[in-house]
């Protein structure tokens, strides 16, 4: 899986998602079925999370079978299946790029292109089950959103700053 903030072919990382989900599902001997196939897809479309009313609007264009309630059912499933995660603050969803080992992830967003990179850390995941630990509280759960400029935007900026120095 190409990383978010580089240039890459998409289309790669789609289709290699969608190739892996398949066999994840024949595994787990669940129905990768035609709608959980297609809303998965349109999720991977980007690497910019994408919330379920955005997807709603794409797929009734291109699947009139697809009701708020089926969509919002294939969402779980793909959660449940750890196919996706849930971007709480953006109240999105994003494909997962490790599926298949159990997690919950760490992300960075990008506040100018909203693109979305997962970036599971041991060291982040210890430091918050030590605070757990010192609360005498049972983790069960965490999802570390850490928002900022990634470094593509980062060279654009100071791109339109070293052109305005030269006028
Ligand atoms: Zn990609
Ligand atoms: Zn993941
Ligand atoms: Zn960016």
């Amino acid at each position: 899986m190409e990383k978010a903030f580089s240039q890459h072919n998409h289309h790669h990382c789609q289709a290699s998602a969608v190739e892996q989900a398949r066999s994840l599902c024949e595994k787990e001997g669940v129905r990768f079925t035609k709608l959980r196939e297609q809303v998965f897809e349109l999720i991977w479309q980007s690497h910019k999370p994408i919330t379920a009313y955005q997807l709603l609007d794409q797929i009734k264009d291109s699947d009139f079978s697809a009701t708020p309630p089926t969509v919002y059912r294939t969402l779980d499933f793909l959660l449940e299946q750890g196919l996706i995660h849930r971007i709480n603050s953006l109240n999105a969803f994003i494909g997962c790029c490790h599926p298949g080992d159990r997690h919950t992830g760490t992300f960075i967003i990008c506040e100018e292109c909203e693109q979305a990179e997962e970036v599971n850390n041991r060291d982040i995941r210890n430091v918050i089950k030590s605070v757990s630990d010192a609360h005498h509280f049972e983790m069960k759960s965490y999802v570390t959103e850490i928002y900022g400029i990634c470094p593509q935007c980062q060279s654009t900026a100071s791109e339109h700053t070293s052109e305005g120095n030269h006028a």
